[in-house]
């Protein structure tokens, strides 16, 4: 299968080059030129089987320059005993009758961005591979807190890639820093950038798009390569616990075959909801799509309206995953509701860039009317829900997971929707320690990573292992730059 820009369908690759370079040149985000369908018999083949092997069957529907035995293998490795802590993976935890959450947090790094990012590591050693490339990729990543620790825990000393995070300085919680600023591997780097995720990301994309910089590296044997949401290999593996999650409520008998269930994500660049649209496109039976946000509501906005904006407040949250403005997976999004017209998104993104703004058609505004929900959650309220949780289900959430909780139940009250509810849950509460002790009633005493044992006394959750082994690990990283000095980071990482 083909993959093609956004704003230019000329320009089409393979898997393998998709996954490979990350974006396209002209700035567009690579994206299948179909979408593969899948139907009761598929769905009820992966209901007896494990998560790697739904993995494997899942992802072999859009990577047909991978085989079917090699996808097998890597997702033994991405999925394993050694990388989650249990073997279901992606476990779905009932709520009440009609709640259901979908826990994405087991792996290495404590956040949903595992799922992906053990995944993509192997999908981008083997794209070497079969593209015969021989200069070793630099993987640029931007994070709002998650997607920098889970991209090098990935890449750690993977061959022939080099890996370099910027985050937003006072953007990110302690156990975050704390996971990043600790990272092991000879081939990693880390940097603190002053100002917030957005600056952080528009900066990586600038480099990207900087020919003198792409040259003076390819002098040097390095080509530069994405793990941010805008690659692919981020959004594919991202599909299959949604699949996953839906064999597994066939499987306890809670659905019938083709009964629509409804799907709430707590979103912030649009990956993890788009990847749960791309599965209701191939044939998934999904009813709505409810988008979640925090006091960042910019989505909320849009899907009301139409209209994205992006010129307002920028808050810093305690669920700061969702602290962004700019989503760059919406770009796929509208490029498929718009018939796969390039030209016309073109046109919505030279906007966004010109004027911070632009407005849909009244046909994409119909169709998103259709398929989505959108609402927010504000500081209060995240922090009561957590409260919530944890009071009347004895259930420990961490704040973005309880921003889905939150916006699931203004949805059913505002539409009457009976439909099951799976939300996504993105974090161990264990992440944002301070927040969620404050929420159960507690007085955080101490910061950071003290707080772990704090919190596992209070509710006698377990503390994730590897979380518990960042006690007493020592700082390999400590520098921090201006925005305008990202580019010279990148030159001195790849000397
Ligand atoms: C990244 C992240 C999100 C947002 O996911 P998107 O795919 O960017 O929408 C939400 N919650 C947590 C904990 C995250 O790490």
């Amino acid at each position: 299968m083909k993959y093609y820009s956004t704003r230019d369908k000329a320009l089409s690759y393979s898997a393998a080059e998709a996954i490979k370079m990350g974006l396209s040149r002209d700035g567009g985000l690579l994206t299948p030129c179909r979408i593969p369908g899948i139907d009761a018999a598929f769905l009820q083949s992966l209901v007896g089987e494990s998560y790697q092997e739904r993995a494997a069957r899942v992802m072999a529907l859009f990577l047909s320059d991978y085989s079917l035995d090699e996808l097998r293998n890597f997702a033994a490795r991405a999925y394993g005993p050694d990388k989650f802590d249990t073997d279901a993976v992606a476990p779905l935890r009932k709520v009440d009758e009609d709640t259901y959450c979908l826990e994405l947090w087991h792996g290495p790094t404590s956040a949903f961005k595992d799922m992906a990012l053990q995944m993509l590591p192997q999908l981008l050693s083997a794209a070497l591979g079969k593209t015969g490339e021989e200069k070793t990729a630099c993987i640029l990543v931007a994070t709002s807190g998650d997607t920098g620790k889970a991209a090098m825990e990935g890449f750690a000393d993977v061959e022939q890639t080099k890996i370099m995070v910027f985050y937003p300085k006072d953007g990110v919680s302690e156990v975050q820093q704390a996971q990043m600023v600790t990272q092991e591997g000879a081939n990693v780097g880390v940097c603190a950038v002053v100002g917030n995720f957005d600056d952080a990301q528009t900066g990586v994309k600038r480099i990207f798009s900087d020919e003198q910089i792409r040259d003076t590296l390819a002098g040097r044997g390095y080509f530069l390569s994405s793990a941010n949401s805008i690659n692919w290999g981020r959004i594919l593996p991202q599909l299959v616990y949604y699949i996953s999650a839906y064999c597994d409520l066939l499987s306890c008998g809670r659905i019938t075959m083709g009964e629509p269930i409804n799907i709430c994500v707590p979103t912030g660049n649009f990956g993890n909801i788009l990847a749960a649209y791309y599965a209701k496109r191939m044939g998934l039976p999904v009813g709505k799509l409810i988008c979640a946000s925090n006091c960042n509501n910019v989505l909320t906005d849009f899907l009301r309206t139409g209209v994205y904006d992006r010129n307002r407040p920028f808050h810093n949250t305690m669920s700061p995953s969702m602290d962004i403005l700019i989503s760059s997976n919406l770009e796929r999004l509208l490029f498929d509701l718009s018939g796969e017209d390039d030209g016309e998104v073109r046109d919505y993104m030279a906007r966004l860039s010109a004027d911070g703004r632009y407005q849909v058609s009244d046909a994409i505004r119909e169709k998103l009317g259709e398929l989505f929900w959108g609402g927010f959650c504000d500081e209060a309220d995240t922090a009561e829900t957590m409260t919530h949780y944890y009071r009347d289900y004895g259930y420990l959430i961490d704040p973005h997971t309880a921003v889905a909780a939150n916006v699931l139940e203004q949805y059913r009250k505002e539409t009457g929707d009976k439909a099951l509810m799976v939300f996504a849950s993105t974090a161990s509460p264990y992440k944002f320690c301070d927040h969620v002790l404050r929420a159960i009633g507690q007085t955080p005493a101490g910061e950071g990573v003290e707080l772990l044992d704090q919190l596992h006394e209070a509710t006698g959750v377990a503390i994730p292992r590897r979380l518990a082994a960042l006690k007493g690990k020592a700082s390999r990283f400590d520098q921090t730059v201006e925005k305008t000095g990202m580019d010279g980071v990148v030159l001195d990482f790849l000397k």
